[in-house]
């Protein structure tokens, strides 16, 4: 088994009421999980690659033999950005990042100001279809940018860095939420973790 599905860094009612616990304990024990199993599952059936960085694997998901292609693709992307949305949140959270860091600095440079910032990325994750993901990444250019991908697919698929996510799958708010999407990207804002996103945009 190489890889685990990682400890969250709290406990799964840490981050009530914005997303409750039973969610939390279901998208981690359930989800994540599954992801994991069938990422090492594929793995198995191409040893040569095993060793290979995930990371790695996404960013060349081309050059990955196309028996097991789709597989990393959709389990190696779901075991990553879970474990990357994990670590972006957290009890305690919220309202914006410091207004002197250097993340605060780089939204507002780039979007405007952090209202508006929000604003495009709430409105990125309203607008997925289905199933996906909204993002602020570091571009192929180095610049931040709002980006949405389907499924389970990584940012890294296109060479971009991911800095902030969310996950949109119904499995991450239909219990507490049902169909009302917008409401769980409201209730979410609170329980981001700035000083985690910080540390994503800080690191090389
Ligand atoms: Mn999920």
């Amino acid at each position: 088994m190489k890889y685990e599905l990682p400890q969250l860094p709290y406990a799964y009612d840490a981050l009530e009421p914005y997303i409750d616990a039973k969610t939390m304990e279901i998208h981690h024990t359930k989800h994540h999980q599954t992801y994991v199993n069938k990422l090492n599952e594929a793995l198995a059936q191409v040893p040569e690659i095993a060793d290979k960085p995930l990371e790695a694997l996404l960013r060349t998901i081309d050059e990955v033999p196309e028996s097991i292609r789709m597989a990393v693709r959709n389990h190696g992307g779901g075991h990553l950005n879970h474990s990357f949305f994990w670590t972006i949140m957290g009890p305690g959270s919220g309202a914006a990042p410091d207004e002197k860091s250097k993340i605060m600095e780089a939204i507002v440079a780039a979007f405007g100001g952090f209202p508006k910032f929000q604003t495009e990325f709430a409105k990125a994750a309203a607008s997925v279809f289905g199933s996906g993901w909204a993002w602020l990444v570091l571009d192929e250019h180095g610049k931040l940018a709002v980006v949405t991908t389907p499924n389970l697919d990584s940012p890294l698929m296109h060479q971009q860095k991911p800095i902030l996510g969310l996950d949109v799958w119904e499995h991450a708010y239909y219990l507490k939420y049902q169909n009302k999407r917008p409401d769980y990207i409201d209730a979410w804002w609170s329980v981001v973790d700035w000083k985690a996103v910080g540390a994503h945009f800080e690191k090389p």
